[in-house]
């Protein structure tokens, strides 16, 4: 049975381990904290529990297991994350009815594959392959390159991968679905023919498809072609080699983004290996989010003919959005990465680490190109510079470089201020939705939550010994301490078990209950139990607290009434709770 195997995998993988590679985890007592990678935050709280093999952030709400992690982190569905961590628990999957999406996705991953396979065997060692050699050399790429980046060629033939895959067992429905191959008058043709292939691979290594460029550049064809998008690849969403690059990516703290295939293997050649390619360029919000989960700095390195100052401003707004910051390498006198790498490896490596903070580097093009020595120059200036600072969070560093602007236009920081007010209202920056501030809790919430994260936390029997199943009035409190007692008269409180016994609303609030911070331990039980008689006192007070506020609402109702039996009644009533209310105090 599938489920089964989704607990057994679940039961298997330590989520400690897998959460600790994509996210600094640092101990805190019996569980794990770290700055959520899901939102932006400055003090770490998001939490996670070896023991109950769940995580939870206190800040923006997300919480699960293994699975749910990896379906929020890597953008995966859930099969995938299934696959993925099956693998990483070395259990072979049964094959699962109903998971069509899945199955048919690794029949393109198989197909790309082999694709791969057949136009790299081509390049290497097949005669048809030696023009495309011959030109590879030319462009100064080495066998290792080659091999590592599993470079290849196909073939002129119009249909030399269609009989191959075909003959391989291969659909031709999958060809023609996954880009492969086009479909004319009943015949299937390649879609890559004559060209040096480059295959796209996600950062897992899977082949989602290929680009194909052009040996002799001629005039009717594209210089390169891309699968088109299909169910496995879509445009903008991955990073060309960073399914070799993003150990170094993450070694070093930072990405060299470049624009084209060439650019990223031509600098991981020279040395420069923490590379990818963006394909284009400008930086998706996908790719952002992407590499922004390997590092948490990007240098742009586009073209020295294309715009770069658009490509540096655009990525702005993307890399925002992911707590990425940028810094842009300027070439000079160098037509692309590719050129700068190839011919002048010391000078592309000085190039990158003398990358300019991107607001520098788009103050530094804005006076370039006016004339701030000139009104008009200065207006235009602070007019286009406006909108890039309104969108500046960090208020240290917009002032920081709002004094730097003003002091090379010459005039008062207040003026170029102004300009950017005056943007920042007209022009929305791209945002994502902001987190809506959870409501504030009641006095009460907080200590019930906080009574129950004792109890769950370090010893559960307490709520039965203690006394103070009764006491909880919050409904999902209430609800949760039913459960709980319903489920200790049958079996042994396993908090794992338990939680996944709960039902989806109180999955959520039992996860935070036992992932949050006491502050204490605790390991002296002597000390838990005077704490949780502590929380048990307050509880107590709050409940009479209560009562009396509805007893006296009532008694003024009675008044008003003129019903002086009922009300003499209520007021004993009144007192005795009063007596009951000094007496706990003063215990
Ligand atoms: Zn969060």
């Amino acid at each position: 049975m599938a489920q089964d195997q989704v607990e057994e995998i679940k039961r298997k993988i330590d989520i400690v381990d897998l959460i600790s590679e994509h996210v600094d985890l640092k101990r805190s007592g019996r569980n794990f904290k770290a700055l959520c990678p899901f939102h932006s935050e400055k003090t770490p709280s998001f939490m996670v529990s070896p023991e109950l093999g769940i995580f939870k952030c206190f800040g923006c709400g997300l919480g699960g297991d293994a699975y749910r992690f990896l379906q929020e982190y890597e953008k995966v569905d859930f099969p995938q994350a299934l696959k993925i961590l099956a693998d990483r628990a070395n259990v072979k999957l049964k094959p699962i009815r109903g998971w069509k999406g899945f199955q048919e996705k690794e029949e393109f991953y198989k197909t790309n594959y082999l694709a791969s396979e057949f136009y790299h065997y081509l390049l290497t060692r097949h005669e048809v392959g030696e023009k495309a050699r011959v030109y590879l050399k030319k462009r100064g790429l080495t066998g290792e390159t080659i091999d590592i980046f599993k470079l290849g060629y196909a073939p002129e033939k119009p249909d030399a991968l269609s009989r191959f895959l075909e003959k391989k067992g291969r659909k031709r429905e999958i060809l023609q679905k996954g880009g492969l191959s086009i479909e004319k008058q009943g015949r299937a043709f390649d879609r890559f023919r004559g060209r040096v292939i480059f295959p796209l691979h996600d950062h897992y290594g899977n082949v989602l498809g290929f680009s194909g460029r052009v040996i002799e550049e001629k005039g009717e064809l594209a210089k390169y072609i891309n699968t088109p998008d299909t169910p496995v690849y879509k445009k903008g969403r991955h990073l060309y080699g960073l399914h070799i690059t993003k150990q170094d990516i993450k070694d070093l703290g930072f990405a060299v983004l470049v624009e084209g295939e060439l650019d990223a293997l031509s600098s991981w050649q020279a040395g420069v290996r923490n590379v990818a390619a963006i394909k284009g360029s400008s930086l998706t919000e996908d790719q952002a989010s992407l590499i922004a989960r390997f590092c948490s700095q990007v240098r742009l390195a586009t073209d020295a003919d294309v715009a770069g100052e658009e490509a540096a401003r655009r990525a702005i707004a993307q890399a925002e959005l992911e707590g990425l910051t940028i810094r842009v390498v300027k070439l000079e006198g160098r037509k692309d990465p590719d050129e700068a790498a190839q011919k002048d490896p010391g000078y592309w490596k000085k190039a990158i680490d003398e990358a300019k903070d991107v607001y520098d580097f788009l103050i530094d093009e804005a006076f370039e190109r006016h004339d701030p020595a000139t009104t008009e120059g200065k207006t235009k200036i602070s007019r286009e510079l406006g909108p890039i600072f309104s969108r500046i969070e960090d208020e240290i560093v917009k002032a920081h470089l709002l004094k730097k602007v003003a002091a090379r236009l010459g005039v008062p920081e207040e003026a170029v201020f102004s300009q950017i007010q005056k943007k920042a209202r007209t022009a929305s920056p791209a945002k994502r939705e902001e987190q809506k501030p959870a409501p504030a809790k009641s006095r009460r919430d907080l200590l019930e939550e906080y009574t129950l994260a004792l109890a769950f936390q370090i010893d559960a029997k307490a709520l039965e010994e203690e006394e103070l199943i009764s006491l909880f009035r919050g409904p999902s409190a209430v609800k949760l301490v039913k459960k709980w007692s319903k489920w200790k008269k049958k079996r042994e409180f396993d908090p794992s078990k338990f939680a996944q016994a709960l039902p989806g609303e109180l999955v959520d609030l039992f996860a935070r209950l036992v992932l949050v911070e006491l502050g204490k331990s605790f390991s002296d039980p002597e000390e838990f139990k005077k704490e949780i008689r502590r929380a048990k006192k307050e509880l107590e007070i709050l409940n009479i607290k209560e009562e009396m506020q509805v007893l006296s609402a009532r008694m003024k109702e009675l008044e008003s009434e003129g019903s002086l039996r009922l009300l003499k009644k209520l007021e004993k009533e009144f007192s005795k709770t009063g007596e009951k209310l000094s007496v706990l105090e003063a215990s």
